[in-house]
């Protein structure tokens, strides 16, 4: 009999806590914020920032997918999160020299150009996050790499498909100079949402930490209309706690866990 009611008492707590695992408290988004980080690369295995990694973003139906971009000896606009490229230093290399070797899956080192047009076929719904990376030369090359990057996605008639993210404070002020119709958000972490609206800045894309130090800044953002974004968020807890905030997107090595994490909420 005992047995019995200690069986009976052990089923009735399993289910008080089934039905208390955290599905009510965390936000279901109505839009989609997933943001692939250097596109989707991980579950694949396929190297990061390539055309494959944002073909396959596109394929999971991400909102966005990131990626990096820098400029070599020659102004060739390029794709790839390091300053170096194979060991060579992308700003100080011709891009002749910088693609004598391809990425690890064969593809060849792509410019920004070739990414955006392969980006751009049978894509509906996957914006591009382009991140556009200080120079370590200077603040002026840095100003010229973004005016570039902004007349060739003029003449590719693709200002309404991409964010552009920087941790550099005054790429992103040329950048809204010369389009202020840009998305434009920060990356740094050390500006508050009041400075970043003053600056005419459309959000702040911050590492989560930023976010636990400053839980605050999460309304502050809200009210002053800012986008709100962060990065780069791989486990679930951090998720939660993003989705429960409700922010617009998420950065992420691992969309399909989020998409996952998302449709567990929706149901
Ligand atoms: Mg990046």
């Amino acid at each position: 009999m005992f047995r019995v009611l200690v069986l009976i008492f052990l089923v009735c707590f399993s289910a008080c806590a089934i039905s208390k695992q955290p599905h009510m408290n965390h936000f279901s988004p109505a839009k989609n914020i997933v943001v692939a980080h250097r596109g989707a690369w991980k579950k694949n295995n396929l190297p990061e920032n390539s055309i494959a990694s944002l073909r396959n973003a596109i394929e999971l139906n991400c909102a966005g997918s990131e990626f990096d971009v820098r400029m070599t000896a020659d102004d060739s606009l390029v794709i790839n999160h390091d300053p170096n490229y194979n060991h060579l230093p992308i700003e100080k290399s011709t891009y002749a020299n910088l693609a004598k070797l391809p990425l690890s899956n064969g593809e060849k080192f792509p410019t920004l150009q070739q990414y955006l047009q392969a980006g751009m076929t049978k894509n509906t719904a996957t914006k591009f996050v382009c991140e556009i990376k200080p120079s370590d030369i200077s603040v002026d090359r840095a100003r010229i790499v973004a005016t570039k990057v902004l007349a060739l996605v003029r003449s590719m008639k693709a200002e309404n498909r991409i964010t552009y993210i920087s941790f550099d404070f005054e790429i992103l002020k040329q950048i809204i100079a010369i389009d202020p119709t840009a998305i434009t958000q920060y990356l740094d972490g050390n500006k508050s949402p009041d400075e970043i609206k003053a600056a005419g800045i459309s959000g702040i894309d911050y590492h989560f930490s930023v976010f636990k130090a400053h839980p605050d800044w999460i309304a502050l953002a809200k009210k002053n209309n800012l986008i709100l974004n962060a990065w780069t968020v791989n486990d679930l807890e951090t998720m939660n706690w993003l989705l429960s905030n409700q922010f617009d997107f998420i950065t992420t090595n691992e969309p399909e866990l989020l998409f996952n994490r998302i449709k567990q909420n929706a149901n």
